[in-house]
Parts: C-alpha cells; structure tokens; sequence
C-alpha cells in the first residue's frame, strides 16, 4: 500500500512534545546573588568563577576560558594555533557554521573529510587522505552527542604533528571509551546557546591542558589584554569573546543538572533504538563499542529503496502521527553553502586564495557520504520531559509508518 494517509483519525503520538521547564530555581538563585554583586564582569567574577567550578567537575582541565558562544570558543583555539594564511585545518562537512568560521577569519582554509555513513562523525582513513604539508589540525566534530573516533583521530594527529582541537557543542556529556569528549584532544570547545543541552541563552567555554596554548586562551579572547599581569602592549589581533556574570551565573547552574539531562536523554536514544529494530528501512545510528552517546537529537538514515514514496512524504506521515520529526538536517554540508561555493569570506574576495596561498576550490570539493547521509536521514527531537510511555508511542508510530509505506 503507497498512500502517506494517517492510519486513524487520532494519530498514533496524541500528545504534544513534552517540553522541560529548563531555567528554574538553581538559576534564580545564582541571578538573585548576583545583582548584589558590585561588578558583572567575567574577570574574577564570583559567577564566572562558579561556572569554571561546575565545568571542571565534569571536564577537569587546567586552563578553561569561558566565552561569549560555541562559535567563540572553536576561534579561540584555532588562533592560539597561529595559523600562516593558507594553512589548514581538517573538519566535517556536516556541522554548524560555528565549527570553520574561526579558521576562516585566521586565514585557515577549512578542510572537508568525509564522514562514516553510521556515526555521521569524520571517517580516519578520509581524514588521513586530506593531510597535506599545510595541515596544522584537525577539528573533529563530535555530532548529536556521538562522539567521533578519537582514538583514531588522536594517533593521526600525534603520527603527522597536528593540534586535535574537540567540537563538543553537541556532545555534552557523550564520552569515547568512558572519557568526557573534549579530554582526549588538545582542546575541548562547548557550546551554551539555547538549543544545546544546557544553555545560559549564549555562551561557550573553550578548554585545554596544554601548557604550550592554553595560558593564551584568556587573552585571545580577550581583545589580547593581559588580565593576569594587567598589561596593554598588546600583541596579537584578538577578538572580545568575554562572556558575562548573567550568562555565567546561568550557566553554572545548568551545569548541575547535566547529569540528569544526559542520563535521561541517553536512556531515550538507547530505547529508541531498541524499539526502532522493527522498522522496514529504518538505520539508527551507531555508537561505537564503549562509547557514551548523550542525544542532542537522534539521527537515522532510511533505505529509501524500501519505500513507495519519497523521504519527504515519509516525513509528512509520520508528523501526521504526531512525530516530531525532520525530513533531512542542514540542507547541504557545510562546502556547498553559498559563502563557500563564492569563495565569498571577505567582501567577495578570499585574500589566502587570491594571493596563491591555496588552491582550494569549494566548488570542487565532493563528500559523497555525507551528502548522502543528508538525502537520506530523519531527524528526531529528543527531550529530557519525554517519558518511557510518550517514547514507545514515537517508536509505535515510526514502525506503523515505515510499514505502511514499505513496498
Ligand atoms: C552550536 C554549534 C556550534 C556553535 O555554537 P554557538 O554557541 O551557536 O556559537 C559549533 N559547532 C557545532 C557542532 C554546533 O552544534
């Protein structure tokens, strides 16, 4: 049968997302301590210092700088790198924009590896193939709480001298092989905006233990001011990522209730996946042996030669039963945006390109398998309200569907 139709009237998830109340007393308190504060500077600010308190009981590391946004913290540990114009740094294609945007403002030219078709995370023998003299890095983007193969990208990194710098925005709480993302690699960078896991509406932290990089993080994203000796010959050009007391204060708080959120979210993914077997066409994601995946969202692909329809109409059926659900992620891997496809990074012009220090061409580039993991994936909101119950009826209707449009 090939008709996208409900099955019932009532659709089979008849109820809506439960949403969690995510802001609540622990952040009023810290709020209510800090309007008595003289100052809402992050320097030495009591909240900023709770923050830093709350991060390192999760993510131990020495020197960790809290910032304005997730997008911030990826720029700072790409600058401390001090990058020559044209030099590279290895990412994946499938990521916020977040992840190339600061190579691109040090004159870095971003690199595209290809992905695993199951763990949607940077494939080690591609990244491998994309190391050339100019590689300073690799950016491993650990993608809806899957954490990418850092064992693998770790030994590539110290084998060929390249800085392994964490993307952890999505990844809160994931961990490879019992480790915290953001641990194995040189730096780890997070994310507080309000859609990832916790949130102080914008915010980042990026961190590291390198004793070589990690005393300049302060100031690189701190318009190069040395707040430790107090000194203005400044030295670099550095952007203003401070963050704020309010965000701070906010944020500490969200950091106590991550164990919950990710335990709870894990749980969610795990059953999904659990229930999902059944599903004619449906290919969860995989997590490799040993690994922690802490759901920010719950990806799958389809064997759309299973279907009578197109993904589209698949879609629709299921947002018919009540699934909150998304035909696709972002609508082209990253390479393939207009801004790269224009080489348009600098008032239409790309100076690294334009004056013979690289030969990348965007319009070049091809990841076969990330495009097709975005021609072919679902995407699932998760949310730490859900129940066990509310779940069952998402994996219900998910199977219901698939079999229905099956051929
Ligand atoms: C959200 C996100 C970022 C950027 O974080 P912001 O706080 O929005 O700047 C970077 N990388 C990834 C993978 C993200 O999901």
């Amino acid at each position: 049968m090939s008709t996208a139709a409900p099955s019932a009237t009532k659709p089979i998830v008849d109820e809506p997302v439960p949403l969690p109340q995510r802001w609540g007393a622990a952040e009023l308190a810290r709020l209510t301590e800090m309007v008595k504060q003289p100052s809402l500077f992050y320097w030495k600010g009591p909240q900023t210092t709770a923050l830093l308190g709350e991060f390192r009981k999760h993510y131990p590391l020495k020197y960790a700088f809290p910032c304005s946004s997730g997008t911030a913290s990826l720029h700072i540990a790409v600058a401390t790198l001090k990058l020559r114009p044209g030099d590279e740094v290895i990412t994946a294609p499938i990521t916020d924009m977040g992840s190339v945007i600061g190579i691109l403002y040090q004159q870095g030219v971003p690199v595209f590896a290809d992905l695993d078709p199951h763990s949607y995370n940077l494939d080690p023998a591609d990244v491998r193939r994309k190391i050339t003299a100019k590689t300073r890095a690799i950016m491993a983007v650990h993608l809806a709480g899957n954490a990418a193969d850092l064992t693998a990208l770790s030994a590539i990194a110290r084998e060929h001298n390249l800085i392994l710098i964490e993307d952890c925005a999505q990844s809160w709480g994931a961990k490879h092989r019992g480790t915290p993302v953001g641990l194995v690699g040189d730096f780890g960078c997070y994310s507080l905006n309000d859609f990832k896991h916790i949130a102080c509406g914008d915010g980042g932290i990026v961190a590291t233990n390198s004793e070589h990089y990690g005393p300049g993080l302060s100031k690189w994203g701190d318009k190069s001011y040395d707040r430790v000796a107090g000194g203005r010959e400044v030295e670099e050009l550095a952007p203003n990522y401070r963050i704020s007391e309010p965000q701070a204060a906010v944020a500490a708080a969200q950091l106590t209730k991550l164990n919950d959120i990710v335990s709870r979210r894990h749980h969610i993914g795990e059953l999904l996946t659990s229930r999902l077997a059944g599903a004619p066409g449906v290919i969860p994601p995989a997590t490799a042996k040993g690994d922690y995946h802490s759901y920010w969202f719950y990806m799958v692909r389809l064997e759309l030669a299973c279907y009578s329809v197109p993904r589209a109409e698949l879609c629709t059926a299921l947002n018919a039963e009540g699934v909150a659900v998304g035909a696709g992620y972002i609508p082209r891997p990253v390479y393939a945006y207009p801004v790269f496809k224009n080489h348009n990074f600098f008032g239409g012009a790309w100076p690294v390109r334009d004056f013979g220090l690289t030969k990348m061409d965007y319009r070049q580039v091809k990841c076969p398998v990330a495009e097709a993991i975005l021609d072919d994936c679902l995407v699932f909101k998760i949310t730490e309200a859900m129940s066990d119950a509310y779940v069952e009826k998402v994996a219900r209707a998910v199977t219901t569907v698939t079999k229905r449009l099956a051929k």
